[in-house]
Parts: C-alpha cells; sequence; structure tokens
C-alpha cells in the first residue's frame, strides 16, 4: 500500500484567505485519514511578491487551526529545502536532464515577435501557441546567439500530435491534445522558472501522492504531467476542487466578504468554526453536527468533492460558530471571552457567568451586553425592556421585590409572583426579565440571578417600582 503523502503549497504573496485556507485544510484532512503526512512548501519564486511575514502569518494560521505540517519549515523531511526560493540548483539540475535529452530547447524570439505571432494567430481564429521557430535551430545558430548575448527562454518541447490523460479525483477523466498546448516556457529569460516546472517537480522529488488544489490549475495540470514523465519521475494523483464563489456566483473577493484567516482569528471565530464551515463548502458530510478535526478527517472521502462551487455563506459560518461555542470547554471559553470583558465580570464568577451566556454568544465582544446586564449599577434598558417595564403594574414589582429570597431560586420567584398576581407565561416572565436585566431576551434566568446577587436583583426590582410610582 501506498503511503499517501499530501502538501499544502501556498505562495507568500498574501494572507491566508477561506479559498486557500480550504485547500490546505482539504489535504491535511486527507492525509490524517489515510494516516499519511501533510507537507508545507512555500513557493517563494516570485521575489517581488513574496514576503517573510506572509510565511510566518500562514504557519501562524496554520497552527492556529490545527493543521500542523510533519514535513515542511521548522519541521523538517527529508526532501527539503522547503522553500523554493532555496531550490534553484535542484531546478538547475533538472532542466539539465530535460535539455541533455532534447526535451527542452533555448527560444531566442523576443516579447515583440511573440507578441505579433499571438496577433496573427488570434486574427485567423486560432488559439496562441508557440510557432516552433526555434524548436529545430541547429547547434551552431545556438551557439551563436549565445555568443551575442540574445537573451532566451528554455522551451518545452511537446510531444506533437499525442494526448495527455489523466483521472481528476474530482472531475474524471482528462483528456488534452499536445497539440493545442505547444511548447511552453520553462525557464525564462532572466533565469526563473515557470511555475509549472517548480511545482510539478517538487511534488515528485518530495514524494507527494495526492494533490488536491484549486480548478484554477486543472489547465497547468497537463503540462506538468508532461515535464514529470519526460523526467521519468512519479505523477502525482491530481484533484482540482471547485472555486469558492460569492452570493451572486462570483469568485470570492474581498468585497464580497472573503475574510483572511487573520481577520477571523481577531473577530473571535474558533478554529473549530472555521474548519467545519470550510470542510463542508465542497465536500459534503453525513454528519450535521460539530466535528473536531480527527472527526472531520474520518469523514472526509473524495468522492464527496463537489464539481458546483462552494458558495460562501456567512450565516452558514455563523452557524458554525454558535456550535463551537456552545461545545467550547469552559477553560476555552473564559479564556475567549476575558479580553473583551475587562473589569465588568468579577473573576470569581467568570467561569459561572461565561457557562450562562454560552448560548447567547457569537463573539466576545457579544458577552458585554450580559455582562451589563448581570453586573451594572445602573441597569442600562433595551427600548423594548423600557415598554415592557412601562406596561406592567407597580403592584407586579411589589410583590416581585417582597417574593425575591436570598437563595436566588428564579422558579420560586416566578411562583410566588404567579400566584399574588394570576399572571403566567409572557405577561409574567417579560417583565421579570426586563426588569431584572434590561433586556426581553437573553441568557436562561435561573442561571442570571444567582450572578446578579440579592442586593441587585432586589434594587433593580423596587427602583422599578419606585419609577412606575414617581410616573
Ligand atoms: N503556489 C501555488 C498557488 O498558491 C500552488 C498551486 C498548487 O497547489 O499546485 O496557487
Amino acid at each position: 500500500m501506498r503511503i499517501i503523502k499530501t502538501r499544502f503549497a501556498p505562495s507568500p504573496t498574501g494572507l491566508l484567505h477561506f479559498g486557500n485556507v480550504r485547500t490546505a485544510l482539504f489535504n491535511a484532512l486527507l492525509a490524517r485519514k489515510e494516516r499519511g503526512t501533510f507537507l508545507l512548501r512555500i513557493e517563494d519564486t516570485d521575489q517581488e511578491r513574496s514576503r517573510a511575514e506572509y510565511t510566518r502569518a500562514l504557519e501562524e494560521d496554520l497552527r492556529w487551526l490545527g493543521l500542523p505540517w510533519a514535513e515542511g519549515p521548522h519541521a523538517g523531511g527529508e526532501g527539503g529545502p522547503y522553500f523554493q526560493s532555496e531550490r534553484q540548483a535542484v531546478y538547475e539540475r533538472y532542466l539539465g536532464q530535460l535539455e541533455g535529452a532534447g526535451h527542452v530547447y533555448p527560444c531566442f524570439c523576443s516579447p515583440v515577435e511573440l507578441e505579433i505571432s499571438r496577433k496573427v494567430q488570434a486574427a485567423s481564429g486560432r488559439p496562441p501557441r508557440y510557432s516552433g521557430k526555434c524548436a529545430h535551430l541547429k547547434p551552431e545558430e545556438v551557439e551563436r546567439k549565445r555568443a551575442q548575448g540574445l537573451p532566451f527562454t528554455y522551451r518545452y518541447r511537446m510531444p506533437r500530435g499525442e494526448k495527455v490523460e489523466f483521472e481528476d479525483l474530482v472531475r474524471g477523466r482528462q483528456t488534452y491534445a499536445t497539440d493545442d498546448i505547444g511548447d511552453f516556457i520553462v525557464r525564462r529569460s532572466d533565469g526563473t522558472f515557470a511555475f509549472f516546472f517548480v511545482n510539478a517537480l517538487d511534488d515528485a522529488l518530495m514524494g507527494v501522492t495526492h494533490v488536491l488544489r484549486g480548478e484554477d490549475h486543472l489547465a497547468n495540470t497537463p503540462r506538468q504531467i508532461a515535464l514529470l514523465s519526460a523526467l521519468n519521475l512519479t505523477v502525482p494523483v491530481y484533484g482540482h476542487i471547485s472555486l469558492i464563489v460569492d452570493g451572486h456566483g462570483a469568485p470570492l473577493s474581498k468585497r464580497s466578504g472573503s475574510l483572511s484567516v487573520q481577520e477571523l482569528r481577531e473577530l473571535g471565530y474558533f478554529p473549530s468554526a472555521v474548519n467545519n464551515y470550510l470542510a463542508r463548502l465542497g465536500h459534503a458530510y453525513a454528519q450535521t453536527e460539530l466535528l473536531d478535526f480527527d472527526h472531520l478527517a474520518a469523514g472526509f472521502d473524495l468522492s464527496s468533492l463537489g464539481r458546483a462551487p462552494g458558495r460562501y455563506d456567512r450565516a452558514q459560518l455563523d452557524h458554525w460558530q454558535a456550535q463551537a461555542v456552545l461545545r467550547a470547554d469552559l477553560d476555552a471559553l473564559c479564556e475567549w471571552l476575558a479580553p473583551a470583558l475587562s473589569e465588568d465580570v468579577p473573576t470569581a464568577h467568570l467561569r459561572q457567568f461565561a457557562d450562562a451566556i454560552r448560548d447567547n454568544v457569537l463573539f466576545p465582544q457579544d458577552a458585554r451586553l450580559w455582562a451589563q446586564a448581570v453586573f451594572a449599577e445602573r441597569l442600562p434598558l433595551s427600548s423594548e425592556a423600557r415598554q415592557v417595564l412601562e406596561e406592567t403594574s407597580p403592584e407586579f414589582f411589589r410583590h416581585a421585590a417582597q417574593a425575591l429570597t436570598r437563595e436566588l431560586d428564579f422558579a420560586v420567584l416566578a411562583q410566588q409572583v404567579k400566584s399574588a398576581t394570576g399572571l403566567k407565561g409572557k405577561a409574567l416572565f417579560l417583565p421579570l426579565r426586563a426588569a431584572l436585566t434590561g433586556q426581553v431576551s437573553g441568557p436562561e434566568l435561573p442561571r442570571l440571578l444567582p450572578l446578579i446577587g440579592f442586593e441587585r436583583a432586589h434594587h433593580r426590582l423596587s427602583e422599578h417600582l419606585l419609577s412606575t410610582q414617581i410616573d
């Protein structure tokens, strides 16, 4: 049995967003499911746009999401270095091998010449293919041009009249005619290598067996397979996953609500919420409950990857966030809430408070409202609560204040007010909630009342009694 190795190969030219982080997640899930290895490779060949701080940020994001790589930067492994910027010598070596076998040739065509040729082809309705002008230069001609110092690229000599075929894990059998591809550039005139070459070569040299990546890379795959085959290297299995689109079907962008992992973290999303959301975007799970990473991995199935684009939906993400808040262990919940609460919540009550309000918060900031509703000396009232209070008789509050005991048992309090006033249901609970918390909905009162405490609760009920009397 082949040991599976998957990889994430980001270019550190920006922060990780939903799209690329989902690719990382799918690869990590596949590796975990198959007890294989998940590898991280940094594709930092674009010197202009690659930044060390983006590499640091993406490593931090992957760690935060709980997607650690067993091979790659900081983790080591036999296939390193794992930064493409450190692999130039490897690429030169394999280019030399291709050249020695006649699979690549130097091309001296200038950008202007190539542009003209493209225009001519376009004018006659043909797709742009390299004309093959330099494909058969004689060795003396090549020598002469090089001696003149003419800049040149290396092109891969695509066989004519053949087909490149492969079985895509998501999209099934794919067939490309080599004639439609033409001879493509492997190394540019400035010495930098084309994406196809270094990406495919590194996958093969690092022993990657499965590549799950965005479908925008589908058209690169036949070139990559051709190159690896020419080098007698093992071709990985490819699966091109559908892209993520916004509500209008357009590619997800900053404007349509795409968030970076860093932003998600800063907003207070739990990693498990992000993972559960993304794992279900373009991949169907039978289970509808929040799953931890191992269970997400166990349920991950290549045959459940959809071809239709995944539609980004913030409400769904928030659904998983609510689940994550509900399931968080109490220590984690307190740690998550604490920075947003400052001194509003007495430390001794933090655990009880956090547990009582978890059904009513999506983000740490949301807890501020409940911290006030419980602990504020001067209780702010929502307009709905004010209205409820205005419509309730002072009698009601007199009974309530009298019925309140130091046991702070809300069921007993409600029962007493009910017998004294004859009110029940909403008419009973809404004024109690409004007076005690300043809100008309929220966490369960039996859990809040002990936190509000006798003095404050009594004050809140009687204060309202007085103000209604004065009115
Ligand atoms: N560096 C490429 C990217 O971020 C990798 C593509 C691939 O996964 O093969 O798009």
